[in-house]
């Protein structure tokens, strides 16, 4: 195992991977920008080095500063949390160059899924089901009205080296995919440095549901389940839950033996997540996240695994700690990201947390770097805190969560705790009966302030 574990993350993340790596006896080393010097997960590691001034780009993201840092320390390994350099093949490579562990997939594989056209490749032979569409990338206007007409519209056009939902454009009719597709390419350019698109099938009324992975890196992979995120604004996702209300044992047996035997025969190492849009009971993959989710502890709560803690092991050398026989869905679980953003404009609210009052009891977690006095510095992303809520039905979960809001206080900045106190309560919600435009359209149709 591991002597000492360099955290590359800031915030709850951080706090995340401290926790896992102290319950299995790892010294911890913190990184922070000049701006977290009075960071929770500063204070809380046994070592900490600054590595460079506020902006990610000079710290968070310098790998030469996070080298220096574990030759510094005598750090064996890297946990790169969510975001940041999670993702980076690159950065994956030199770490293995200096005989740092980096812990997450193998580099070929973070690379091939950050290409969302070799994902998608990659996914179709491995048997994974995917959205119709072009076979690879589409560089010229006739090529995209060919396909467009062939697979019907509405289509969806997509930057290979998309994220974060952007540069994707809709089109319905030819007329408009001439327009679209140029604009796709030069958002796709000026975003991510890269023009190539492909086309799909737009999708009506999907959900957003994801399977979890945990994979040894050596053929033996299993599914834990599935995350449902279909409430999203601007693509981001807001509330996650699991099970998914619109799935029933035999489709998340179907789905997750599909994946599963997927991640198998790609010998996938550590935690990873299958995206897909879900629709009239047919499952469409659209990317694999190779990393940490944000939403992983609602898998946490409904199977008891620390999927942390299998990362770690695995990127040790370890099997995993369980098998597919031993994953159980006992009960709900509902996670509610809570930025620091107005509830209905989401302006962002950076500023000092005055006073801060997490909920508690059976059932309810907090991951949060967030106390009361702390400053929420401008450059990095508003989340304060996750509030995950576990009850033995949905109900239970929806009712606990409901009562776990009410008790959360952040003062000082504006959050989007209101926004969940009224979705709790919404009759859609509590009937679990949404896809992924039904918080757009309730924002948009003002439901925030009817309520
Ligand atoms: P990103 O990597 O930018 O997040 P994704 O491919 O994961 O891009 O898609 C993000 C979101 O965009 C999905 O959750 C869904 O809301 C929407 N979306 C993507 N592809 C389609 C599609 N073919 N039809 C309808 N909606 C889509």
């Amino acid at each position: 195992m591991f002597d000492k574990i360099l955290i590359a993350n800031r915030g709850e993340i951080a706090l995340r991977i401290l926790r896992a790596a102290k319950e299995l006896g790892i010294a911890t080393v913190a990184v922070h920008s000049t701006a977290d010097a009075d960071a929770m997960h500063v204070r809380l590691a046994d070592e900490s080095v600054c590595i460079g001034p506020p902006a990610a780009r000079d710290s968070y993201l310098n790998i030469p500063a996070l080298i220096a840092a574990c030759e510094i320390t005598g750090a064996d390994a890297i946990h790169p949390g969510y975001g940041f350099l999670s993702e980076n093949a690159r950065f994956a490579e030199v770490l293995e160059h200096h005989h740092i562990a980096f812990i997450g997939p193998k580099a070929e594989h973070i690379r091939i899924m950050g290409d969302k056209i070799e994902a998608k490749r990659t996914a179709k032979r491995l048997g994974i089901p995917c959205v119709p569409g072009s076979e690879g990338g589409i560089s010229d206007v006739d090529e995209a009205k060919r396909v467009a007409k062939e697979i019907g519209y509405p289509v969806i056009i997509k930057a290979a080296a998309g994220g974060g939902g952007r540069g994707m454009k809709v089109a319905r009719s030819e007329t408009d995919l001439v327009h679209a597709f140029q604009t796709a390419r030069t958002e796709a350019k000026a975003a991510f440095g890269d023009d190539a698109v492909y086309i799909e099938k737009f999708l009506e009324k999907p959900r957003h549901i994801e399977v979890q992975v945990l994979g040894d890196g050596k053929g033996g992979a299993i599914h834990l389940g599935e995350r449902d995120c279909s409430l999203q604004r601007r693509h981001q996702k807001v509330w996650e839950e699991g099970p998914s209300p619109a799935l029933n044992v035999e489709m998340r047996e179907r789905i997750g033996s599909i994946v599963a035997k997927a991640m198998q025969e790609l010998q996938y190492a550590g935690a990873g997540t299958i995206e897909f849009l879900y629709e009239d009971g047919e499952f469409y993959f659209i990317e694999m996240n190779t990393r940490i989710q944000v939403e992983h502890p609602v898998t946490e709560m409904i199977t008891g695994i620390d999927l942390v803690n299998e990362q770690i092991r695995v990127a040790a050398g370890h099997p995993l700690s369980v098998k597919q026989e031993d994953i159980k869905i006992e009960g709900h679980a509902i996670e509610c990201r809570v930025n620091a953003e107005h509830p209905s404009t989401f302006r962002p609210s950076p500023g000092t947390i005055s006073y801060f009052h997490p909920p508690g009891g059976l059932g309810v977690r907090v991951d949060s770097a967030a106390y009361q006095g702390y400053r929420i510095p401008p450059h990095y992303d508003s989340l304060v805190g996750k509030l995950i809520v576990h009850g033995r039905t949905r109900n239970e979960c929806l009712m606990r969560l409901r009562r776990a809001l009410d008790e959360f206080v952040v003062d000082g900045v504006d959050t989007t705790l209101p926004l969940f106190r009224t979705l709790v309560r919404n009759p859609d919600i509590q009937n679990g009966q949404y896809d992924i435009h039904w918080l757009e359209n309730f924002l948009k149709t003002g439901g925030l302030e009817e309520a």
